[in-house]
């Protein structure tokens, strides 16, 4: 599976650009282009599109047990170059291949077997009256875009096309176009397998071009979006005009709320991960550290003890624990996000900069972990998703203090609370306004479980039958007596 050449996949096909414009692929542990991908435009989504049309009412009026079927072959089948897909993942986002090899691409298999197994327990309701007996059936859209980000590639293209296939619904689905790769070579893998044509059409390009494209289509109905807030809002207006079905997960600025009582050594060690893990480039990573202010003077000391030993380095490497940041702008927005603290007061307890690593690595696009304090609930540092490796660390003296700054900014996607007593963690836990809350915990998923952001993190939920849910309409049959 070589990647050098990044084409779109149209009804089973590997297909050129229609403009015959490329882009290029950065590695970004080493700033050097290792491969082109296609800049697709309207007519190539017109033909994706298309594509799914034509394979729509097969797909769609298949037996439940076909579609389960397929998407387990599928996912046998990216299980089986587990390996190749770790290495390219980690390559494409500059992220340990640890990372890459333990959890993301494992978590893309499951995706894919997750909604092949929930789907084979659906069931439409009766309901069933003097006046008449209503079935209520659930049907997929027909086509269902989905557009996905940079930060999890295949991990959450997979968690959107698992669901919108399984559902019945042919998809046209864009991956990043700073990360195309490992949904090209899922490409390939359903090629391999002989997966239907025109089921899963994956289509490469820019977001204003391609993505737009998508969004605008009269014969996508439904759209499933994961990204940026900015975008999302763009998304969301266009998508307003034809009342189009949307399903948006957007950034967050979460909190990491700290109490006095927690399990001190779970909190600290989980809290170096929940702030840097990705290079802190998860939408549920906890970059508002609040920490009740008895414990504040020796939780800063320790936990930048922790991330000083944290190994920053070549992705490639096993021992590596944080890799690159994605892309040069990437590196640079960050770079900006902090000396624009720095100027609003804030100190730096650790990191700041950028970091050079010996060897191939000393061009690539590295952020030293960083730790803030001192900065105001209310400026930028604490307002803005940065979507780094930067954290602030500030105070708060009771409970009703920490909700208020836990609540202070305008998201609401995840929330960690730590603490040992049962009445703190269930009253924090009903007044911030975040979808998803762990205590005593993080990254702690169970695909079952509804996924999504309040406010400006997002609209709608993704995950078990919310997912498949969103992918089909129901229609209510009344058979009058
Ligand atoms: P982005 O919004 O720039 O891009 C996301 C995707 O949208 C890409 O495929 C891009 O090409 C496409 N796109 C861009 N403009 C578009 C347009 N006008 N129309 C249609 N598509 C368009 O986001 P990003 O920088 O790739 O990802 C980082 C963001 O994603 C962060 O804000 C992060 O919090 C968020 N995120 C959220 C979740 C979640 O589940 N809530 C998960 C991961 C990432």
């Amino acid at each position: 599976m070589p990647v050098n050449t990044i084409r779109s996949y149209i009804n089973g096909q590997f297909v050129e650009p229609d403009s015959g414009e490329w882009i290029e692929v950065f590695e970004p542990a080493t700033g050097n282009v290792y491969a082109k991908v296609a800049d697709s435009n309207r007519a190539d989504i017109d033909s994706a599109v298309e594509a799914a049309k034509a394979a729509r009412e097969e797909w769609g009026n298949a037996s439940i047990e076909h579609r389960s079927t397929w998407l387990k072959r599928l996912a046998a089948g990216l299980e089986h170059h587990i390996d190749k897909f770790a290495k390219i993942e980690s390559k494409d986002g500059g992220k340990p291949i640890t990372l890459a090899r333990q959890i993301e691409i494992p978590r893309s298999v499951l995706n894919l077997r997750f909604f092949a197994s929930l789907i084979m327990g659906s069931r439409e309701s009766a309901h069933d009256s003097p006046a008449g007996l209503n079935v209520t059936l659930k049907q997929p859209w027909g086509v269902g875009g989905t557009i996905s980000p940079w930060n999890l590639p295949l991990y959450l293209f997979t968690w959107k096309i698992a669901p919108a296939l399984a559902a019945g619904n042919c998809v046209v689905a864009k991956p990043s176009e700073i990360t195309p790769a490992t949904a090209f070579m899922l490409a390939e893998v359903c090629e391999e397998v002989g997966f239907p044509k025109g089921v899963l059409n994956i289509v490469q390009g820019y977001g204003p071009t391609a993505g737009q494209a998508i969004v605008e289509h009269p014969e996508i109905p439904a759209i499933s979006f994961t990204g940026g807030t900015a975008t999302g809002r763009q998304i969301a207006t266009t998508a307003a005009g034809s009342f189009k079905k949307v399903s948006l997960e957007l950034g967050g600025k979460n909190p990491n709320v700290i109490f006095a009582d927690c399990d001190y050594e779970k909190m600290l060690a989980t809290t170096v991960r929940s702030s840097f893990q990705n290079s802190g480039q998860i939408c549920l990573c906890g970059s508002r550290i609040l920490v009740e202010r008895s414990v504040y003077d020796r939780f800063v000391d320790d936990f930048v003890k922790r991330t000083k030993a944290l190994i920053v380095g070549d992705p490639a490497e096993a021992a590596t624990q944080m890799g690159a940041v994605t892309s040069l702008a990437h590196k640079q927005k960050i770079l900006a996000a902090i000396e624009q603290a720095r100027a609003d007061g804030a100190t730096v307890a650790h990191g700041g900069n950028e970091c050079k690593p010996s060897g191939r690595c000393r061009d690539g696009w590295f952020v030293e972990p960083t730790i803030l304090l001192d900065a105001n609930h209310d400026c930028p540092i604490n307002q803005q998703e940065v979507f780094g490796p930067v954290v602030t660390v500030q105070s708060f003296d009771n409970h009703t203090d920490a909700v208020q700054l836990a609540n202070a900014t305008n998201y609401g996607l995840s929330a960690t609370i730590w603490t040992q007593n049962i009445n703190t963690a269930t009253n924090m836990a009903r007044e911030i306004q975040a979808g998803v809350i762990w205590v005593n915990g993080w990254l702690v998923r169970d695909l079952r479980t509804p996924f999504g952001g309040m406010r400006e993190s997002g609209v709608g939920r993704e995950g078990g039958w919310d997912a498949l849910d969103f992918w089909m309409q129901s229609k209510n049959v009344c058979f009058c007596s």
